[in-house]
């Protein structure tokens, strides 16, 4: 029969490898409670009006990048989200969830964008984003932005800039628009058939292009920032300000747009030179208007979502070390006659905090195996004891604890005594 495969661009995630992605995860729960985020989870699947509405008809995602199809069974149009923000934002209306003040919420998952494959890009990809609704002030920009921050430092991740730009209000934009119009039809030559087709429809999202025969071009186009009035400036000024009080350094990239239509005001992007070409780990903005735009009473928000894969391989290339998972201790039990009681003892043990890796046979009607094999086995799992379940042990009603990583002694423990073994192992943790 052929062999059915994933597919193109989109991974299973295995062990060991998957401890590095619930380690993340771990680091991310934990600082998100001490910023008081609270987790939200949508559906992967929304009505495509959703994302068209929210990241604009004319951008990459909407343009080229969604899995779209038909539900067969009543003819809706669906997506899988390309990215969670609008997922939140309309969960957030929908259950009035600013009724009583602002919201701070993060969450964790697939993301689905039809991409070309490549290192840092895939077809299923995993964001860990922030969102802070509700919230006008610029401090807000400025904790989310210290929030991701934070989790570099907690990841131990170096060689990540920080670049900033502010996109202003409407009224700003479309003066800079105007600009951007005479400035790009001055250089229509230039212009690849994206920014061609764009120029009157998103002349922004031009500037947000990868090709690099256009880059020249869009280096030397109007600065946004340049259109930015008074309120807006000192908007930004706050956020420099803040950051620059608790040391993180800043730059700004008057280019910088972001792929999404909704943001207004601050940007950002944490960028690494490390990754080649997909080198934005994470992004975010402002987005004032994006409530009001999918129904609901509208109320300012701010974010960021970061992508998994990108910070893990950056990790990697930083050769930083990750904890790895190993059992505390692998259970050796020779005859299988002891297998109930010594599972009994087993599950007392992980009660208390200790982890077991039973030993099991992988070939049927063989018994459990040669005590050599497994032993070998017992090393390959990394654990530092093994627990020897022996005839003679049992019959004492205890099991011999012996070191598998350290030159220590083994020892004899009573069965009864082995919460006092489980406490000094906790306790060395
Ligand atoms: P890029 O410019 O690299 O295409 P983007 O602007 O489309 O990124 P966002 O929509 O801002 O990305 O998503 C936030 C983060 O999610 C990105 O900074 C990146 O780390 C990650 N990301 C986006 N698309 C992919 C993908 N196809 N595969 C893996 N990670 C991705
Ligand atoms: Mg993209």
């Amino acid at each position: 029969m052929q062999k059915l495969a994933a597919i193109k661009g989109m991974n299973d995630i295995l062990p060991p490898d998957s401890a590095r992605w619930e380690w993340l995860e771990g680091v991310v729960r934990s600082l998100m409670a001490r910023h008081a985020y609270r987790n939200i989870r949508t559906p992967i699947v929304e009505p495509t009006p959703l994302f068209v509405r929210s990241l604009g008809e004319v951008t990459d995602i909407v343009e080229k990048e969604m899995y779209s199809f038909e539900d067969r069974l009543n003819g809706e149009q669906l997506t899988l989200r390309p990215e969670a923000t609008a997922g939140v934002v309309r969960a957030v209306v929908e259950h009035s969830m600013l009724y009583d003040g602002g919201k701070r919420l993060y969450y964790m998952g697939p993301m689905f964008r039809h991409e070309r494959p490549q290192r840092g890009r895939y077809r299923q990809f995993h964001q860990i984003g922030a969102e802070a609704l509700g919230f006008p002030g610029a401090q807000v920009d400025a904790e989310i932005i210290l929030l991701a921050h934070a989790l570099w430092e907690e990841l131990g991740l170096k060689n990540v800039r920080l670049e900033l730009n502010s996109l202003g209000q409407p009224e700003e934009r479309r003066a800079h628009r105007t600009a951007l119009i005479a400035y790009f039809e001055q250089h229509q030559d230039q212009l690849d058939e994206d920014a061609r087709r764009r120029l009157h429809s998103n002349p922004l999202r031009i500037l947000d292009t990868k090709n690099p025969a256009m880059q020249e071009l869009v280096e030397a186009a109007p600065r946004l920032i340049d259109f930015l009035g008074a309120e807006s400036l000192a908007h930004f000024d706050t956020v420099k300000a803040i950051l620059d009080a608790a040391g993180v350094a800043w730059s700004l990239n008057p280019r910088l747009v972001r792929g999404m239509d909704y943001y207004n005001l601050t940007v950002f992007e944490f960028v690494t030179d490390q990754l080649g070409s997909q080198g934005t780990i994470c992004g975010g903005g402002r987005y004032d208007y994006l409530i009001g735009q999918i129904g609901g009473k509208p109320a300012p928000a701010v974010g960021w979502a970061l992508g998994v894969e990108r910070v893990l391989e950056l990790l990697r290339e930083q050769a930083a070390t990750v904890p790895a998972l190993v059992p505390d201790a692998y259970a050796v039990v020779p005859d299988a006659a002891a297998l109930p009681q010594v599972m009994a003892a087993l599950q007392r043990l992980r009660a208390l905090g200790v982890s077991v890796q039973m030993h099991a046979p992988v070939t049927a009607g063989e018994g459990m195996g040669s005590m050599k094999s497994q032993f070998k086995k017992a090393d390959a799992s990394g654990a530092r004891f093994a627990l020897v379940f022996g005839p003679d042990e049992m019959a004492r009603g205890a099991v011999t604890i012996k070191p598998l990583r350290e030159a220590l002694e083994q020892q004899e423990q009573s069965l009864a005594d082995l919460p006092a073994w489980a406490a000094t192992l906790q306790s060395a943790r």
